[in-house]
């Protein structure tokens, strides 16, 4: 994270790969997007202050997600987290068999905590203390407020670190990681989700890109940028695919239709008048990226 908060903050740095080779891309809701000519990955150039960023999480964000989240169980985004989260902790049991501790980075209202804790002594962290709260009051699982740097110090060492879809939303991606290689234990692992910009559907839909959300994303990781991002911290890259992904196909039609534009407008409408909507499906565009490392 950058120590002064100007005004107007400038990157000229790839948040991946540190080269400063880079060239414009496009301009999206008025966030400048550049492309790393190193790696790959995207970056958005005048990211939002610090101060900015809190606000932004406050208000917009997670009032939509506590929206989508808190109501039932059953409520569909929920469900699709609960079933991603399934199919990654059988992963991890794959490479961590032995595994006893686990803290999820970036937690939200914790859907992947309500499954990991049937196996592991769970721990949260989120920058939203509402978010916290739920996790708290309705898993019974420890959960803190706060950026992970300012948390760490009070953390005992984990077997597993989880990073959900939270490196392409932190302005400092490469300090979180290094803060999370210290509080792995020696056999430790570290799980990662993203979406990849080295997949056709980034390439083929540009700044439309379902991901393409700044100023919540700010990092447009490539395959190779991760990679060299997680190995510079000190870690050793044992697994990367492209796994599929549970949706909502509610959730998708809104999606498509905002890609497509006028010609597919209809969309959400006919999915929810045939409870179409309330269904999952796996889907798998190959533009999300999950990586496991663990330390050198
Ligand atoms: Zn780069």
């Amino acid at each position: 994270m950058t120590h002064h908060d100007h005004q107007h903050r400038m990157i000229s740095h790839c948040p991946a790969c540190r080269s400063d080779r880079w060239s414009r891309r496009f301009t999206k809701n008025g966030w400048r997007i550049r492309a790393c000519r190193a790696c790959g990955s995207w970056f958005v150039a005048n990211p939002p202050t610090d101060d900015r960023l809190r606000e932004i999480y406050r208000q917009e964000y997670f009032t939509e997600y506590l929206a989508q989240h808190a109501q039932e169980e059953e409520a569909a985004a929920w469900r699709a987290a609960v079933a991603n989260a399934r199919r990654r902790l059988a992963l991890i049991r794959r490479y961590a068999p032995r595994a006893r501790t686990l803290l999820d980075v970036g937690c939200g209202t914790g859907a992947f905590l309500s499954v990991a804790r049937e196996a592991y002594e769970c721990c949260g962290v989120d920058v939203s203390a509402e978010a916290t709260a739920v996790v708290r009051d309705r898993l019974n699982v420890e959960a803190h407020a706060g950026d992970l740097r300012s948390r760490a110090p009070s953390l005992n060492p984990k077997d597993v670190i989880c990073m959900l879809d939270v490196v392409e939303h932190v302005p400092d991606p490469a300090d979180v990681l290094e803060t999370v290689r210290t509080l792995l234990t020696r056999r430790g692992i570290i799980l990662l989700t993203t979406g990849d910009t080295d997949s056709l559907v980034c390439r083929m839909t540009g700044r439309a890109w379902h991901l393409m959300t700044p100023p919540e994303h700010l990092t447009f990781f490539s395959k190779t940028g991760l990679i060299r991002m997680v190995e510079r911290c000190g870690l050793s890259v044992e697994h990367v695919s492209h796994r599929p992904v549970a949706a909502n196909i509610g959730y998708m039609a809104e999606k498509i239709a905002a890609v497509m534009g006028p010609p597919l407008r209809w969309l959400p409408r006919l999915t929810s008048l045939c409870a179409l909507a309330k269904k999952d499906v796996d889907v798998n565009l190959l533009d999300v990226v999950t990586l496991i490392a663990r330390p050198r």
